[in-house]
């Protein structure tokens, strides 16, 4: 027997209606790439993404096309996540800093129908222009006084189309599973792989989002998103804004340190959310203006994920901020939120350094997304909080496969995606993330967590950054290195760093060798590239070999 509901189609178009009609003129301030603050609310917003929706009906697009954007985080953005997706077309956001080639690679696997840029990003599409064959028409999300002077096919002006459209539209409804925005993952080995997200998994995940024992967001909140709108969807926050009628804070192409405190200062930023990347340029831009007290800001919680939590971060933004750090495990795939790290009322009180290790953690399970971790026969493994495996999640926002069959059929038989991590799970369901199964070093047979060996390196304060890597080793198969960039001025030997870790993690996980590097490489999403540090290091030399 069928309940007597309402069967309702769950659509993201629903979301800006609601924060126009509920929450019309909380603001949406944006750092324009020329630098300029624009300010809108919700209401400009929703008429806006009604003339991004006519707009593409001009311009021939029709449901479940490609709608590429190759775009920093502001509000023209905004308006395509709700005028394109609303009006049933796919909204692909392009991540700029990936190399020419792979976006070359992707637009064209998209199939991308017209490609909406910032004007940062026209010498690239200039370049690129040539080689990518479905798109139609290219627009500069600008307005004519700034249009870039490039010479691409149909080259259009982001705020004449719009200008000249209509802000009445009656958004279609449609089946909820139908697809509303595709994300290509960054791809370390191989080509980028589309993740292809629906109206239906993408309102489920914010709708999680909102949770108190997740990321809390309410009305109350100013947000700004540091994290970019074309990683994972922003993590979902453009959407939970405009579910709950957030005040959203969106830097553009500005995240240097200076740019992202004055706009936390001057906006009244309560939440903020962005990878650890990001949080060390803003650290080390604190550390050259010791006058200005963090405190005075009022950010009340800072969001981290897409690479671990290490102690130092998070004590500096308790200490020296006052604010919590809510840390997220997820990835593209997932949507991107797996498990969220909160605390539980029976850690009230407990002794500091248990509580600091909790926190470490990458966090527990929330509704919607099941967890397992299993050995490698698939046998499932014990959540004890020790032994770890290979990590595997389901739920209705976690990717059934990749867009257009690549990778084939990823999923094991009970449904579940692996996730190519490998991680405890606690007693109490809080997961740890011991390391991404490529990057963990085989030594002798046990394994050892570059993480956890990072993490303790980054708690010497003469560390700015660190790596680990497995380097081949005659004896062990595996053991690790530790590459260092100093902190400026710091004066560190290797031996520093070895009497440092000797006392933080096992002694045969202390790496072989130290050594100190100008830099170490970094994906497109801003995390270690550990491919390339493998490539650079293979024939290395260990002492110990
Ligand atoms: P990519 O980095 O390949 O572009 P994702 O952004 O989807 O793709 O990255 C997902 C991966 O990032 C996860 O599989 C995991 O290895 C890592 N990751 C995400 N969150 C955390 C976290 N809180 N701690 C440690 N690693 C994390």
């Amino acid at each position: 027997m069928h309940g007597l509901m309402q069967d309702r189609p769950l659509l993201i178009s629903s979301l800006i209606e609601h924060a126009a009609t509920f929450h019309p003129h909380t603001e949406i301030v944006s750092r324009l790439p020329e630098g300029t603050v624009h300010r809108t609310d919700w209401q400009g917003v929703c008429l806006r993404s009604r003339q991004v929706a006519n707009a593409l009906k001009t311009l021939g697009i029709q449901q479940g096309d490609r709608v590429g954007t190759l775009a920093w985080n502001s509000y023209r953005h905004l308006a395509l996540y709700y005028g394109v997706s609303g009006s049933g077309a796919v909204l692909h956001t392009v991540n700029p800093r990936l190399f020419p080639e792979q976006i070359d690679y992707i637009v064209n696997h998209a199939e991308d129908q017209v490609l909406f840029f910032d004007t940062t990003f026209a010498p690239l599409v200039e370049q690129l222009a040539p080689r990518l064959k479905s798109v139609k028409a290219f627009i500069a999300m600008t307005d004519r006084a700034h249009m870039p002077a490039i010479s691409v096919p149909n080259l259009m002006c982001f705020d004449e189309l719009l200008d000249a459209q209509s802000t009445e539209y009656t958004w279609p409804e449609f089946d909820e599973k139908s697809a509303s925005s595709l994300c290509y993952t960054s791809g370390t080995t191989g080509n980028p792989k589309g993740v292809l997200y629906s109206h239906r998994s993408t309102l489920l995940h914010t709708l999680m989002e909102l949770a108190p024992d997740t990321f809390g967001i309410s009305s109350a909140e100013t947000l700004m998103l540091i994290v970019p709108m074309f990683h994972a969807n922003a993590w979902g926050a453009p959407y939970a804004a405009a579910m709950v009628g957030a005040k959203l804070v969106l830097p553009g192409p500005h995240l240097d340190g200076e740019s992202v405190y004055t706009l936390m200062r001057d906006e009244k930023v309560t939440f903020s959310q962005g990878v650890p990347t990001v949080w060390m340029m803003l650290f080390q831009y604190l550390d050259k203006n010791p006058q200005l007290d963090p405190r005075t800001l009022g950010v009340k919680r800072i969001g981290i994920g897409g690479a671990a939590v290490s102690r130092s971060v998070l004590e500096r933004f308790e200490n020296q901020f006052g604010a919590e750090v809510v840390q997220g495990w997820g990835m593209t795939e997932t949507s991107p939120i797996g498990v969220i790290s909160k605390l539980l009322p029976k850690h009230a009180g407990i002794d500091k350094d248990e509580l600091v290790k909790i926190k470490l953690k990458q966090g527990r399970g929330v509704w919607g997304v099941d967890l397992k971790i299993v050995d490698a026969d698939g046998k499932a493994l014990p959540w004890d909080g020790v032994a770890f495996g290979n990590l595997y999640v389901r739920g209705p926002w976690i990717a059934s496969g990749y867009y257009r069959g690549e990778g084939g059929s990823v999923l094991d038989e009970e449904g579940f995606f692996p996730t190519g991590d490998v991680a405890t799970i606690d007693p109490d369901g809080y997961l740890q993330l011991v390391d991404r199964a490529k990057d963990v070093i085989k030594s002798g047979g046990e394994w050892i967590s570059s993480i956890d060996v990072e993490n303790a390196a980054a708690s010497h304060p003469g560390v700015s950054e660190s790596a680990v890597i497995g380097v081949s080793h005659p004896k062990w198969q595996e053991r690790p290195l530790l590459l260092v960039v100093k902190r400026p001025g710091a004066s560190v030997e290797p031996q520093d760093l070895l009497d440092h870790l000797g006392t933080r993690i096992a002694k045969w996980w202390l790496p072989d060798e130290v050594l100190f590097v100008d830099a170490l490489p970094h994906t497109a999403t801003g995390k270690l590239l550990k491919t390339k540090l493998r490539e650079q290091y293979r024939e290395h030399k260990l002492p110990t070999a």
